[in-house]
């Protein structure tokens, strides 16, 4: 049977159950938290933990039985804590290798060109292997951005990188991007260009679009969208009805088996100043939002337990399973 890792070690994807695809634990910028750990923990690590073991407990009772953390290095992951929070609540964890960038590199990978093997790959292979940051987890999910930038030279080595990686381990790629620029399209591009199998690559953020016929074109080529930021919700970004409907309409024409739903929220950040963010914060942005409002939603625009069942279970289930590199 095939397996996925997580935080508490190999499961088999069969027991995976609901899973939300793509959502965030911590997120805090490394060198900020390493010289001015106040400012990245103002409440202290261990509040941290508390506080993401509450809400990880209450997905739980939601119904959802898996949570795919989606930060990847670069993106300011630690899965030391998120060890900590799993010891302590019974839900399954993924962890994700990858890059988060929109086009800045640090020196340590701008000074290593990627003349034969990319030190990225070795990253990446090192976290799925041998475990992200000697926590021994391994990563499950390799990860990467395209933003408003588009495809600058160091996002296309990222996603040549992340394509290489997927190869080598059969670990399956999910994406960040800007829906409104279509820059989905780019992403399979170069990923069909490095030969990957677009049916293990989820294009991320495309729940931010209503435009049914980029959906389509995205799955059309093979890869599962992400529906995956339910309760962001305001300036710039579709409403929940809108995002329902989209979803709905894309069932109707028979895709289900190829999106998957998830809220994309950070349970703790140090991005932004907790008390003053920077746009208005939906209350219903939580990671029981899709189990308590959404789902309900999608059944009233006749969406059937069926499609609810692929898009929560089958699809992360059949996207996670490890199949080995190629
Ligand atoms: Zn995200």
């Amino acid at each position: 049977m095939s397996q996925v890792e997580t935080v508490r070690g190999p499961v088999d994807v069969q027991s995976l159950g609901a899973t939300l695809m793509h959502e965030h634990i911590v997120n805090v910028t490394h060198e900020v938290a390493h010289d001015y750990p106040h400012l990245s923990w103002p409440e202290g690590r261990d509040a941290v933990v508390r506080s993401a073991v509450r809400q990880l407990q209450a997905v739980k009772e939601s119904g959802i039985d898996t949570v795919v953390d989606a930060t990847a290095f670069g993106h300011g992951r630690d899965v030391a804590l998120v060890k900590r929070v799993n010891e302590q609540v019974d839900i399954n964890i993924v962890v994700s290798t990858g890059y988060y960038t929109y086009g800045e590199a640090p020196f340590f990978v701008h000074l290593r060109p990627p003349a034969g093997r990319d030190v990225l790959v070795d990253m990446f292979v090192h976290d799925i292997r041998e475990g992200v940051a000697e926590t021994g987890v391994k990563a499950g999910l390799i990860k990467c951005a395209t933003d408003r930038p588009g495809m600058t030279p160091v996002i296309e080595r990222v996603l040549r990188a992340c394509a290489r990686a997927h190869r080598e381990t059969g670990v399956p790629i999910s994406t960040h991007t800007v829906a409104g620029d279509r820059n989905g399209l780019d992403q399979q591009r170069i990923f069909t260009e490095e030969g990957v199998d677009l049916t293990r690559v989820i294009i991320g953020h495309s729940g931010d679009s209503t435009d049914i016929e980029y959906l389509k074109r995205l799955m059309d080529a093979g890869s599962v969208i992400g529906a995956d930021r339910f309760g962001l919700y305001g300036e710039g970004f579709p409403d929940m009805q809108q995002r329902v409907a989209t979803v709905a309409r894309l069932c109707e024409l028979g895709y289900a088996d190829r999106i998957v739903l998830s809220h994309d929220y950070t349970i703790h950040t140090d991005w932004y100043d907790l008390a003053a963010p920077p746009i208005e914060m939906p209350a219903v942005w939580v990671q029981t939002h899709i189990s308590g409002d959404v789902l309900p939603a999608l059944r009233e625009h006749g969406v059937t337990d069926e499609q609810i069942d692929m898009m929560l279970v089958g699809n992360p289930a059949r996207v996670l399973g490890a199949r080995g590199g190629y």
